[in-house]
Parts: structure tokens; sequence; C-alpha cells
């Protein structure tokens, strides 16, 4: 099978072969034969030796029942000005009341920005539509930057994005920034806060979707004709118009009917320099966007709207000279028109190289033969045939991988294959898995490897006969010979010491030091572990989760407990030898949950009451995890430990940290230190917890700095997670915390995961009188399987790197403890020679990993991407999105070893050269003066200042050290929806539209020009949220939701809404229910009114404007990316 091939028709899973059994139905494979292909699963080593097993004289003591007050009665100030404030990662409570309102210099008045009404195609800097509009906005962009007379309202250009200024970094500049660190303690929420959390049953379960037997995938809509027709090589996908499905430019997409852009077979490749396209000139992907109205919710309330307080202001006249904002690129109307073009149809995989919709559009999947986006997706998916396109276009080509992405219920879940005992089917020679691009040949008695050209022998179990177009009679019976993404069952080959694997382990290990114990930290978490555990992750209709769970309690010494289910009392075994840590127990500490029930229970009701008492400040933090760790090793098998951790660990112990926190080295070559780890020690642990299996998860409750760095190494390198509640107090914060406990604890998780990344090698076979000399062909290796007069060449692409929360030891292998459903690797791939337009480039992920039952599985991604050799093709099928996501990392990693200028300046000089390629290549002469973006790429300058303007690379003043490493930390896992809208927040007004609209309202742009006073606004970013109340709105609407008679008796920071009974509050109330229901982690409320002091933390996210940091506007950057690309091109 050609991967020209076009899809096949959805497959009928429902006569499963003889060959292999249904999904979950089979039994291990057995011993191994002889034939069995090795194992890519190399980097275990052995035990770690040197750790005793000898008891240390530790007591052994039944737990005291001293009756101490309740823990929750302390109130701990957390008031130091150092630290606990914002950034955006981490929110709390808000200013102190003394923080006075500063406006933005140059900042628009509110509700009253009125659009300008000349401009009938606001968006076009680009002669598209009549030359006069394109003429003005064009003149703009002169007249202001480039012919240098900078328009009176505009700061200079480079104030954003120079060497940071002392504006920028002196403290001193930013209003009130030494106020930010204390907060209003004992702001008890009004209503609901407090109840119905204990003991709740936790909201959710995620045991995965099952699929019994080959079931038919989802089904969906009616397939389209389109995937029948065999794309032209190197061919995009149709013509202009039709080539960009989801950015559409003008004309407005309603010139095509509903689902024509994909109907019939892909036209013939369009002129590369087709200016006689009729209808479409040159610069077609030149112009910013389609023609469109006025921007809704921005000025104007539709017809009909309800007049919540809509109080337009008067038009007022622009400033002079200011680039209009709706002449340049929106990201709000790329969401949008992509929603509108793209949302309605299932997105079929059956064609090679298609772009995706945007991740921001709902939208279906179909797997016809690669990878739903939801586990793969490209920064472009036409690549460059050759290195020298690749550098010239400076277009990273980098895929961002979820391989366990969790699907939406009308999706099915990869298919499990079980092929016995031979385990699964491989290239005898690169080692890559049976998938649909396999071509068997011979009648079937063999199949030519579509990653490396061997041919390779098929097993008689395996054979089958081929029809007329030679393909396997059988192809559409077998997942993995006709999708893009299924399983296999493991042999005992892939396994650790050719020994099965037990079921994994959850420890839950919990600081009990003072700061612990008084915030009520503790006596909450016992609480809600008694019913969590219920909980964990099941696999299939299994009826209790296979997992087993052990308890450890911490301050400078460990508490081990013994909670065997035949024991009356739970038995509590402590080592203060932390130098050496050791378990002390192995019978009882890891047990089954509903066996130990009463013990554990009992275990839990105590804890909280034995340290009640406790005046231990100090604790100890790599001992706990090498605790964990041992205890897993032990037991002989993976696992994830769960560390609820609240101070710098300044005991004497292995990890021992000091306080290093320093501020003045921000913008100096020495504030790569700030995010290195202190020490190297964790490095070393995470490394043995890796070849152990042993994930680590992290939650912190920090009353002060706790070197986030670098307790974040060990989660980081072991696939886990890290979670920050600065300033923990009960009341406010136990909503935030649980939820992300729950959904932390019940996610569904891979362990002892080994992931790696085959590409195809294009002309990677060369006769051996051919290869030559040619520089940079080396030969890797004779190919004695099919000819020795073959020989290999590093030929294609070839993962060269990788960003996200791993270990790697060799340079091919992701190491992953754990893996969940929230985690991406992205992957960056270089040419090792040139890629050829017909067969493409494919790739293939595979990922080894045991499941929560024990179940060793392999998980295969399979994708197909066009290769071009022409430039405009490459930039007509990218997706900015995802460029993002790896710039993001891309940057976030470089901060590590550079200044953080450095970085910025990197970025910078990367896009513009992108964009100055684009210019220089596709788009026709024209004047100096106008800015062309490519189509696919107009957000690039927009998304990229976000990036640029971000926390780590442009902190504010109140944003800390500890905020900045844990941000950094957090997005380097992100997947490419989280990235979009963390960089860019959804800001969506909530009184424009009818309160019996049942659609989430459209989103405006993150400005504060886009906020009217009379209107009340949803800001998330992934992890904040905000509710923004105009000083100006309706008496009804104020009442209606905060159930008070005037906007100044709106609590300002209040972080739950009244639960009242009226149309609006129900709206508002469901809407950030929904909000937080996408989103990975708990997005805590804030009530934030017009004009008062929490604003300015609100405008923090305001991302296209101006910020006190010193980042800059989206207009002022625009132009400064213009002024690079010009010198590029000069
Ligand atoms: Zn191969």
């Amino acid at each position: 099978m050609n991967v020209n091939q076009s899809a096949p028709p959805v497959p009928p899973f429902g006569q499963p072969q003889p060959v292999y059994t249904g999904y979950h139905q089979s039994s291990y494979g057995g011993q191994p034969g002889s034939t069995a292909p090795p194992t890519p699963y190399g980097a275990y080593n052995g035990p770690v030796p040197g750790y005793q097993q000898t008891p240390l004289p530790g007591v052994s003591r039944a737990p005291p029942s001293s009756e101490a007050p309740p823990a929750s009665t302390a109130q701990a100030p957390c008031g130091q000005a150092a630290y606990g404030q914002f950034g955006q990662g981490d929110v709390q409570n808000g200013p102190s009341s003394t923080v006075q309102m500063q406006r933005f210099p140059g900042s628009q008045p509110f509700g009253s920005v009125p659009l300008a009404p000349v401009v009938s195609q606001p968006t076009v800097l680009q002669p598209y539509g009549p030359p006069p509009t394109s003429a003005q906005v064009t003149a703009q962009l002169a007249g202001m930057q480039i012919g240098g007379a900078v328009a009176p309202a505009l700061p200079p250009v480079g104030l954003g994005y120079g060497p940071p200024t002392s504006l920028a970094s002196a403290s001193g500049s930013y209003p009130n920034s030494g106020l930010y660190g204390s907060y209003p303690q004992g702001q008890a929420p009004p209503l609901s806060q407090a109840q119905g959390h204990l003991g709740a049953q936790p909201p959710q379960r995620s045991a995965p979707p099952q699929a019994s037997g080959f079931t038919s995938p989802a089904s969906g809509g009616p397939r389209m004709p389109s995937m029948t027709g065999p794309l032209l090589p190197g061919q995009g996908f149709g013509g202009p118009s039709v080539s960009q499905p989801n950015h559409v430019s003008s004309p407005p997409p309603q010139a095509l009917p509903p689902g024509t852009q994909m109907t019939g077979p892909p036209g013939p490749p369009p002129p590369m320099h087709s200016s006689q396209q009729p209808g479409y000139q040159l610069q077609q992907n030149g112009s910013f966007g389609p023609v469109r109205g006025p921007q809704p919710n921005y000025g104007s309330p539709y017809p009909g709207a309800p007049t919540f307080g809509s109080q337009p202001g008067p038009p007022q006249p622009l400033p002079p000279k200011r680039l209009d904002p709706d002449a340049i690129p929106s990201p709000i109307q790329v969401i949008e028109d992509d929603r509108n073009n793209r949302g309605s149809e299932p997105f079929v995989t059956g064609v090679r190289g298609q772009v995706p919709p945007l991740v921001t559009t709902n939208f279906l999947v179909k797997d016809q033969g690669n990878a739903s986006p939801r586990y793969i997706r490209c920064t472009s998916y036409n690549i460059p045939c050759t290195s020298d396109m690749a550098k010239q276009a400076q277009v990273p080509l980098a895929a961002v991988i979820k391989p366990l992405a969790r699907l939406p219920p009308e999706e099915a879940s990869p298919y499990v294959v079980d092929h016995g005992e031979s385990g699964p089917l491989r290239c005898n020679r690169c080692k890559a898995y049976m998938c649909p691009f396999m071509q068997f040949v011979e009648g079937g008695r063999r199949f030519q490897c579509c990653f490396c050209s061997c041919i390779n022998d098929v097993p008689p179990q395996y054979f089958q006969h081929l029809d007329h177009t030679g393909k396997r009679v059988d192809a559409y019976d077998r997942p993995e010979l006709s999708l893009g993404s299924y399983e296999f069952l493991a042999t005992v080959d892939y396994c650790k010491n050719n020994k099965f694997p037990s079921p994994p382990a959850f420890i839950f290990m919990i600081d009990v030091s003072y700061n612990a114990i008084r915030s009520g930290l503790v006596r909450l978490l016992c609480e809600e572990l008694k019913s969590l555990l219920d909980f964990l992750p099941r696999e299939g209709g299994a009826e209790e989760s296979a997992i087993r769970v052990g308890f450890v309690t911490y301050n400078k010494v460990l508490h081990f407990y013994n909670v065997k289910s035949s024991l009356a009392q739970p038995q509590m075994m402590v080592v203060s030898d932390v130098a050496d840590m050791f378990v002390p127990l192995l019978d009882g500490f890891l047990v089954n949950v509903s066996e130990s029930r009463a013990v554990i229970t009992s275990l839990l009701d105590q804890i909280p009451e034995m340290f009640a008492d406790t005046r231990e400040t100090e604790t100890v933090f790599a001992p706990v995890i090498q605790a964990g760790m041992e205890a897993l090793k032990a037991a002989e098998c993976a696992g994830k430990l769960f560390l609820f951790h609240t101070s710098l660990p300044i005991a004497e112990a292995p990890g021992k940290l000091k306080n290093r926190d320093d501020r003045k080295l921000i913008n100096t070559d020495k504030e790569k230190t700030l995010f290195q780890p202190q020490t190297g020690a964790y490095q070393t642990l995470a490394k043995e917890c890796v070849a152990q299996g042993c994930c680590v998860d992290l939650f912190l409750f920090p009353n002060q700095y706790v070197d986030v760095a670098t307790l974040s190494v060990v989660p980081q390198l072991t696939g886990g997670s890290v979670y920050k509640y600065a300033c923990f107090q009960v009341e406010n914060d136990q909503e935030r915390f649980l939820s992300d406990l729950r959904r932390d604890v019940q996610k569904v998780v891979g362990f002892d995961a080994v992931m790696r990344v085959r590409t195809s090698t294009g002309q990677s076979w060369l006769e051996k009188s051919r290869l030559g000399t040619k520089p940079g062909r080396e030969a890797s290796g004779t190919c004695n399987i099919c000819s020795p007069d073959l020989i290999h060449v590093a030929s294609g692409i070839r993962a060269v790197d990788f960003f996200g929360a791993f270990y790697m030891s060799n340079t091919t292998d992701v190491e992953l403890a754990g893996l969940d459903g929230d985690k991406t690797v992205t992957v960056e791939f270089k040419h090792d020679d040139r890629l050829n337009e017909e067969s493409g480039a494919l790739l293939q992920c595979a990922l080894l990993y045991t499941s929560c039952a024990g179940q060793r599985r392999l998980r295969i991604h399979n994708l197909a991407l066009n290769c071009c050799t022409q430039l405009a093709d490459l930039y007509r099928n990218c997706e900015t999105d995802t460029l993002i996501n790896y710039m993001a990392k891309f940057a976030y990693r470089g901060v590590l070893n550079s200044p953080v200028k450095t970085v910025r300046d990197t970025l910078i000089t990367q896009c513009a050269q992108i964009l100055a390629c684009y210019r220089k290549n596709c788009a026709s002469p024209s004047s100096a003066g106008q800015l062309i973006l490519p189509e696919c790429m107009k957000l690039l300058p927009v998304y990229l200042n976000c990036v640029l303007k971000s926390d780590v690379l442009q902190p504010g003043a109140e944003v800390t050290t500890d905020d900045r490493a844990y941000v950094r930390q957090l997005v380097t896992s992100m997947d490419v929806a989280e990235t979009n809208v963390f960089f860019y927040p959804r800001l969506l007004p909530l009184t424009k539209s009818p309160i019996e609209s049942a659609t989430e309202p459209p989103a405006v742009r993150a400005s504060e020009e886009r906020l009217s006073n009379g209107d009340i606004y949803l800001l998330e970013n992934g992890l904040n949220l905000f509710l923004w109340v105009g000083a100006s709105v309706q008496q009804g609407v104020v009442q209606s939701l905060f159930s008070v008679s005037s906007f100044s008796q709106i609590t300002s920071g209040l972080s739950v809404l009244p639960v009242l009974d009226n149309p609006l509050s129900k709206k508002v109330r469901g809407l950030i229910d929904s909000l937080r229901a996408q989103r990975s982690r708990y997005m805590k409320l804030i009530v934030v009114k017009q004009e008062d002091k929490l604003e300015m933390l609100f405008k923090h996210f305001l991302v296209e404007d101006k910020s006190l940091s010193g980042g800059a506007s989206y207009v002022d950057f625009l132009c400064h990316m213009h002024k690079e690309i010009r010198q590029l091109l000069s």
C-alpha cells in the first residue's frame, strides 16, 4: 500500500479475525518465540545496590490519641511582601487594600472605542480588496514605523523588546509592587464553599471508554467522497482557497458551500506563483483575513441583545496615525472562521498531509489511517524536501505528541491487538511496527517496510491474500492495517527483566510539619483520601482498581505505616536516619484498598490528631522520594508517589537546600541560575526513579520561597506533575486543591514507559557502488536481510530534539516513569537528506507502557505528511498554534542556559526570518512599506509577542522566582490547546448576547479597549479565571449575579458566586463550570471590579496591550516585526 493511496473506507471491525482477540480479552503472550524481535527496551539498569535493608532502631509504637484542637482554626498570616504574588501561573486572593489604582499609560477609555468606519476591509494590509484601503493601512504602518515618524500616541519602538530597561526590571517602576504580597486574610466566601467537599464523592471517574470486540469505531457524519481521490505529489490541498479551509481568506467562506472544500479529488497543484489563478491575487495569503464587518461585541451589541447596561460610548476619533487594531490580524476572527468552516464536519484522517482544524474548534475525528490530531499535531503538514529549503524557511519541523490523550466520548479508544506469543509484527531492520503504510508484495508473502524499505517475510500465521489492488483482503478487519492509532499487547520480551509487571502502586507521602498542620492541609487531605481511594484508576470493566496503596508521613524524619488488613490498628515505624533511607517494612506497607479499608480509614483519622501539636518546622525532601522509590523497588512494581510538601527542605539530609532566591539576578547573565536546580542530587535521584518506573507528583503549599526549580526536578524527569498553592488556607483554597487532587489521582496513567519516534528514511538504501564519497552520507550498516549489496545511508528526517517531562539516557528513547493523558512530548525533526515528494514522510510514535492494571502494551500512532519542493506549499500547510507550542518550549528550555534577553532575541530573529522568507519567495514584489504575512501564520506575531512577554521571559516585579520556575515547568508538558489559551487568554463578554443563548458567547480580543464598562466579562487562560465587572453595569445585573444592590457592594476578590435562581446567574455559573471542565487544572475564580485594586492583576492578562513589565503591545510588536523583516530583506 502506497502512502499516497487514499484512505480506505471505515473498516467494519465487526468480525475479528481469529489471529487476534478482542479488546481486553487476551491472555498474555506466554513465552517468547525464538524469533522474537529484540526489545527496544534497554534503558533499565539493574537494581540499584547499596541500600541496606537492615532496620534501624526505629520506634514502633501505636499512634497517640491526643485530642488536639482542629488544625484549621489556626490562621496563618501569609503577608510577607516577598512572595505569594501574582503571575500567569498562580494567583491568590488579591493584594492588600492599600494598593492604588493606576491607569496604564496610554490606555484607552472604557467602552468608547469606535470602529474605524472608513475601512471597508479592515484586515487587509495588502492589495487584495480595493487598493485604497490597503494603501491606507500600509501608509499607517509606513508612516509610523518605517518612515521613522513615530506616531505620538505610540511609545518608541523597541521599548518592549529591546534590552530590558530599568523600567522593566526595577520594582520601583511597578506601581504598588511591594504591596502585592499580602492578601486579605480570612475572607471567607459568602456561600457554599465550605460545604459538600469533605467526603463528597469525587465528581468524575476516568475509566476509558471500552470497546468490546471490534465494533465499528466512532461513527460520525457521512464519509466524504474526497477520500477516494489520490493526492498529487507535493500538492497542498487543491487551489488556494481550498488549500486552507481553516484559514479561509476573503472572499468569505460562504463562497464555498459547506463541505465542498474537501469534496472531490483535489485539483491539480496550484502554480507556485499563480497570479493567473482567477480570482486570487498573488498575495492571497498575505491578506489579513477575511472581509468582515464590525467585530461582534465591540462597540455595538447584537441587534436584539438584552441591554444589560450596554452603553457604547459616543464615537471618538482615533488618535492620528494610530494603527487601527481592527486592521491587524485578530486571533478571535481566525478562531471563529475556523469554527464556522470546520466545526461541522468530522475530520477524516485518510488523506496525507491534511492540516487539521484549529485546537479551538470542536470537531470529531474519524481515524482512517493517520493518527488523530488529538494525538499528534505538527508545525507543518508539508515538509520541505531538502534541508536547504528547511534552513531557508527557518520554520521548525516539530510534532507535539500526546500519546495517551483522552478522547471525547464519541470517539473510540484505540483497539488492542493481540498477536499472541509472536508479539507485534515489526520490520526486522528498523523495528517499525506493522502499520497501514507497509506494502505487501509477492502475493502477500512479504512486506516492504515503509520506513526503511527493507523487505520482510510475513510470518505464516499472519499471511493473507492480496486483492487486485495489492491490498490484503483483511486490511479493514485489522486495526494495524487500516488505522492511524492502535495498541498491541506486548509479550514478555517487552518487559523489564523479562518478567510481566506487577500492578502499580500509589504511595501518599504527607508533610506533617508545623505549616502543613496549621494550614489545615493535613486534616483536609486525610479526610479526602478516605473517599478518594475508591476511585483509583481501573481498567476496562474491572470492579476495583488493581493499584495498591501505601502511606508515609514526614517532617525531619519519616513515618511508615503498616496497614495490613489483619491489623486492628495501623502501626507506625519511624525512620530517623534520613541519610541512608530504607523501607522498614515490606509486608503490610502496600495494600489493596478494599481489603485494608478499615485500617486505612483508622490511619487517616489518626494522622491529623497525632501531629496536631507538632512544633517541628523543618522538613526533608529527597529522602522522602528515595523512600517511596525504594518501597516500589522492594515490591517490584512501578507506581506513583503523591507528595504533599510545604517548605524549603532545610533539615540535615541528602538534597538539603538553602534559600538562594535573588531577584537582583533578573536581567543579568546569572538569571539562568534561578531556573537551574541548586544541586545535582535530584537529577541523580530522578534517574533512579525512572529506572524503577517511579513517577512523582508534587503538591506544593509554600508560604515562602521553596525553590520550585530544584524541587520540581524529579517530577519533571519522571513524567510527573507539579501543583502549587501559595499561602494555602483551607477556606480559600480547598476547592481548587481537592479538584486537582481528585483529577490527578483518578486519571489513567501509563507506567514505566518508553517512547520512540521513527521516521521514514527516504532513499535510505543505496547500492554500495552508488554510495560514493558524498559528504554527509555515511554508511551506517549493510543490509543483510534483503541484499548485502545495499547499504544504509542516513537520509530523510530524524527526531533530533525532545521537550517535555521525561528522562533520556540516549538520543532516541524518551523514558517516562509515568505518562498520563495530559502530558505531551514535543519532538523536533531535522533533515538527514532529501525527502521525496512522492513518498512523503512518515512518523511512527511507539509508546511501550504498563497499564494501570499491570498489562504491558504498545501504543502506536502513525502519521503521513506531504513533502514539497516549493516554499509556498510549506507556508500554506503550517499550524501557528503548534509552532508557538514548540517555540515556547524551546525558549523556556533556553533560559536554563542563556540570558533571557538572548532567548527573546533568538525568538524574534527566527520569527522574522520565517516571515521574511515568505515575503521574499512566496509573495510578489511590492512596496517595502507593506507587511505581508502568510495566511496560516498571520497570528504568529501576536502569539509570539505573548510568549515574549510571559512571566518566564519578561517578569513583572510582582512575579516570584518560584512562580517563574513553576510556569516554566508547566508549559514544558502542555499540549497545543493549553499553550494557545495560556499565552492568549480567552475573554468572554457575558452580558452582550441573549441570556437564553445556549452557546458560549463569542470571545473578544484580550485588550482593555475591548472592555465596556457596562458589561461583565470572564477571562481564562487555563490556570486563572477572572470575572471582571464594569463600573456602569446595570443594577439589575448586579443584583442577579451577586445578590447585592449596587456595584460598590460587590466584594472585590470574591471567589464564589452566590447560587441564585435567575437565568443570568445560572448561565454565568454554568459557563464557569464548563470552562473548568475543559481544563486540566481547576481554575479558581477571582471577581475583579473595574477601577479596583485587583484590576492591575487582571490587566496582566490583557495581552494585546502594553504590559507594565515592559512587554510590547500587539500593534507595537507588529511594527517591530515589520522592521526586522525589512532589515532581513534589504
Ligand atoms: Zn524498516
